[in-house]
């Protein structure tokens, strides 16, 4: 048996040069191919990744382009799943680095996917890679799984389900360190109603393209005059809130600045189209708008919906309105991503909201998640844990509930296990995303412990 800090630590320069060539893959959902159902890219990256693992000595498989597995130890004992995924969502705007360059400043590795999932796919890749080099035993099978579409549907998750046993028990590094064993239900609504024929008049609302995004940023048109122009920034000045007026095109025009966010993290952004709602209460606005500013505004706890809930174990529901459109010809149509503790019964809160709203708004349940939780005392939870105290030294930390969903939702024992550090800043899905080269190399330290710890 050979040392295993001095592998893992020989490993640092390879596992380096693999993530840069996955990096430079510009694995972005596109158009189905033959063979590739989420486009050329998504399936190079996944090709590359299988090639890597096979010169690597581990036994591969390729699921038709939608997802791949690499295994070692005695296969189909037992097996300890990895989730990872190769997808990346698309580029975005503000980066100063080449998004698919893999550029290296400071001891950080620039790229689209560095953290968000490549970074941790190639640590778990090689914390196994370190395990069969310091020929360290193992009596249950070990399952890296890489899927290629976590980012919009998890397409990847479903076939690979229905094509091959899925492991009951694992992990997935797509989160934060240490341990994510409490992720909450979700609940996504639609939101209806008619145009308002009397108050004011409003022309056009348009705000928004993702349910899970709080929009920073919104605007309305309004039929009216200077006076009504002066009347709205008089509005919003006296609610304190960040919305100008001006004339534009005969028209008043709102806009409403806020701070973005996403829908799970509620508590530092400030969502624009509910600052926007109130000043329109203001101003007189009635029907629709007026029940959803009555009846969401700027809260994020779902009170006025009487929805507002926590537990101990999840925390508190959040409630996010990510879209909101509305003109004469279309009426109204929202969304509201809701996060609820696992405690809460789904039924129930969709039965509060549908009744707060009504009869002026519609309010339409479009998807609904369930919770998922594991025990804190469980082997996985308090295996991982330890690796996670073990190479870090924080003994501090405890499991954590989030109110996003990860790949361990699929396994009937899974948790979100890294790869981010707490006092690490997320980048995962922004300009600019990054991976310490030295956190991933703790990354692999962590995953070699946690295999090892969950050794029977
Ligand atoms: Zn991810």
């Amino acid at each position: 048996m050979k040392d295993l800090n001095q592998v893992i630590e020989s490993l640092r320069g390879p596992m380096t040069e693999t993530l840069a060539r996955w990096i430079k893959i510009p694995s972005v959902k596109a158009d189905p191919l033959p063979g590739a159902p989420f486009g050329a890219e998504v399936r190079r990256a996944l090709d590359a990744a299988l090639e890597d693992a096979a010169a690597m000595g581990f036994e591969v498989r390729n699921f038709d382009g939608y997802a791949g597995d690499v295994r070692m130890g005695p296969l189909g004992v037992d097996p300890i799943a990895i989730l990872a995924h190769l997808d990346v969502v698309p580029v975005g705007d503000g980066w100063q680095q080449d998004p698919f360059g893999a550029e290296i400043i400071d001891g950080k590795m620039y790229g689209r996917g560095t953290s968000d999932d490549k970074g941790p796919a190639v640590a778990a890749l090689y914390a196994m890679y370190a395990l069969k080099l310091a020929e360290l035993p193992l009596n249950r099978e070990v399952r890296l799984i890489l899927g290629c579409d976590e980012e919009s549907g998890w397409g990847c998750m479903d076939y690979y389900a229905a094509h091959c046993d899925m492991p009951k028990v694992g992990f997935s590094p797509d989160a934060n360190f240490p341990v994510i064993n409490t992720e909450k239900g979700m609940l996504g609504v639609r939101l209806t109603g008619a145009y308002a024929a009397d108050g004011l008049k409003v022309k056009e609302i348009k705000v928004g393209e993702r349910g899970n995004v709080i929009p920073g940023l919104a605007s309305a048109t309004l039929c009216g005059d200077e006076v009504l122009c002066a009347e709205a920034n008089a509005a919003a000045e006296k609610l304190q809130l960040d919305v100008k007026a001006e004339m534009e095109n005969g028209l008043v025009k709102l806009v409403s600045t806020g701070i973005p966010g996403h829908a799970a993290f509620p508590e530092p952004a400030r969502n624009a189209i509910g600052q926007m709602l109130l000043v329109l209460r203001e101003l007189g606005v009635t029907g629709a708008l007026r029940t959803l500013a009555d009846c969401v505004g700027m809260e994020y706890d779902g009170k006025s919906l009487q929805i507002k809930c926590q537990d101990e174990v999840s925390g508190a529901l959040t409630c996010n309105m990510g879209i909101l459109r509305y003109n004469e010809q279309d009426g109204l149509f929202a969304t509201l991503d809701i996060r609820y503790p696992i405690l809460a019964d789904h039924k129930a809160l969709a039965a509060s909201l549908t009744a707060a709203v009504a009869p002026v708004v519609t309010a339409t349940i479009t998807r609904q998640t369930d919770p998922h939780h594991v025990a804190p005392n469980s082997k996985l939870v308090t295996a991982l844990m330890s690796a996670y105290a073990d190479v870090t030294g924080d003994t501090q930390s405890q499991p954590m509930a989030i109110g996003g969903g990860t790949y361990a939702k699929v396994l009937e024992e899974g948790v979100a296990f890294g790869s981010l550090f707490p006092e690490e800043e997320e980048l995962a899905h922004q300009a600019g995303e990054y991976i310490n080269l030295n956190s991933l190399l703790n990354n692999l330290a962590i995953f070699v412990k946690a295999i090892q710890n969950l050794q029977n």
